[in-house]
């Protein structure tokens, strides 16, 4: 006998088309599945490697494949030569960036923010909503793509002494900037230092942010494109960093780089906006970054506990249910954030804040529950580990995001009394 579900999707939901509104529509996931046929042969190989060494010729390498499979031009509308349709953002949002960010972390997170990093770089041109710039730079970044050395973007905030006053609006009114520009005939000049920036010392094109005037600060911020090998401008120090190692972190030099005027992004003084509108629409993807890590560690842990035969176990029972529980949790924030427009920032602080909470949480769990084996090294929970950890502190640490969160209520000065 039909029970009362089948009848109803026979009659009803069949005929009307119904689709499940929080599953990802059928073309993003046959797009997940190629992309995990696509890990599974060109990257799987490749992480331990890309973990314990720093090689700038192996970074490359899997950049390259990335390229020609189409991955760094995702977000390049078709017109200049990538594979972004509008038509695809108002079907699903940002819902195929969290699907294909939280792949490439279940696979390796540092090659999720090797990638990444190029996007985040590449946002604050679209938000400039400057055709000029976008035609400037994005055929170029289609075409190198194609070729044996992509044009990768890098996003440059950070300073030696302005991390958090960047992100914060509290914050920025006192940040202590280093990294100027001043106006010259056709252009600007550029001094000062970032630190940090990953994939920095692999970009060709570098997004800074720079003030205009230390007076006021974050308030003049703009940004600029500033391309490798420009008079002036190298690469310092590049991070020996606990986790997410496929992804270089580096600092950047600035000395008297001239930066012509066809290269700032948006008018003067729009680089605050620029940098606080790109994390809105970038945090769901750190958030999908740590779920991503966090998922492959417990599916590790699930394996292993299966053929330990520890599944009958109570304890076993009730912590796996709770991790997955709270990662299912995580994911619906980050999808909801993805799908939300225009982007919320409090939504998109909450989805990377509490994603990459919970996943911090699942590994540290998952570690106890499978120590002294899930401690070593190649049971691949102390990567996932040490991934995550990075994911509660860039793009705003998660003390910065819960700031964020209770930024709206602040709006009409805090509300004194009640
Ligand atoms: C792996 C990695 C990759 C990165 N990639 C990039 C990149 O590509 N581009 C880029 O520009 N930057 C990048 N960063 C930098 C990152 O965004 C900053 O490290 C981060 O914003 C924190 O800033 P900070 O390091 O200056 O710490 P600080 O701001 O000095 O903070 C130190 C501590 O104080 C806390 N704190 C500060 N202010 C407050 C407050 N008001 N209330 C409560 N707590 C507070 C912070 O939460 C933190 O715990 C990266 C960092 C890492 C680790």
């Amino acid at each position: 006998m039909a029970d009362v579900y089948s009848w109803l999707g026979r009659k009803m939901f069949a005929k009307k088309g119904w689709r499940d509104p929080l599953k990802a529509p059928r073309a993003v996931e046959r797009f997940r599945a190629d992309l995990r046929e696509w890990l599974q042969r060109e990257v799987a190989g490749d992480v331990d490697r890309l973990d314990q060494a720093h090689e700038e010729a192996h970074q490359m390498e899997v950049l390259r494949k990335g390229a020609r499979a189409g991955w760094l031009t995702l977000l390049v509308p078709t017109r200049y030569g990538g594979e972004f349709r509008l038509m695809d953002f108002f079907r699903h949002g940002l819902l195929k960036g969290v699907v294909f960010t939280e792949e490439l972390a279940a696979a390796c997170s540092g090659v999720a923010v090797l990638y990444g990093a190029h996007t985040l770089g590449l946002l604050p041109l679209f938000l400039s909503f400057d055709p000029k710039i976008l035609k400037k730079f994005l055929p170029e970044v289609a075409k190198s793509c194609r070729g044996e050395r992509p044009g990768l973007f890098a996003f440059a905030i950070t300073e030696p002494s302005a991390g958090s006053d960047v992100e914060d609006p509290e914050g920025s009114k006192g940040a202590r900037l280093t990294t100027f520009a001043r106006r010259k005939d056709g252009g600007y000049v550029l001094n000062g230092r970032k630190c940090f920036i990953s994939g920095g010392n692999l970009a060709e094109f570098v997004t800074v942010f720079a003030a205009l005037d230390k007076a006021r600060g974050v308030e003049s911020w703009t940004a600029f494109v500033v391309r490798r090998g420009t008079p002036g401008f190298s690469v310092g120090r590049i991070e020996d960093k606990m986790g997410q190692r496929a992804s270089p972190a580096a600092e950047l030099i600035f000395e008297d780089v001239f930066v012509p005027d066809d290269h700032r992004v948006g008018p003067e003084g729009d680089g605050w906006r620029l940098n606080q509108q790109t994390l809105d629409l970038s945090r769901p993807g750190v958030g999908a970054i740590a779920l991503g890590a966090a998922r492959s560690a417990f599916e590790k842990t699930l394996a292993w506990a299966r053929g330990q035969g520890h599944l009958s176990d109570r304890l076993w029972q009730h912590e796996l249910g709770d991790i997955a529980m709270k990662l299912e949790a995580g994911r619906t924030l980050v999808w909801r954030a993805a799908v939300t427009f225009p982007p919320d920032p409090a939504l998109s602080a909450m989805s990377k804040c509490f994603a990459s909470d919970v996943a911090m949480e699942a590994c540290s769990r998952l570690i106890d529950l499978t120590a002294p084996f899930g401690a070593a090294r190649p049971f691949g929970l102390e990567k996932a580990y040490r991934d995550v950890k990075l994911t509660q502190i860039y793009e705003g640490t998660n003390q910065i995001q819960r700031l964020k969160i209770a930024e709206p209520w602040l709006a009409d000065g805090g509300g004194a009394s009640a």
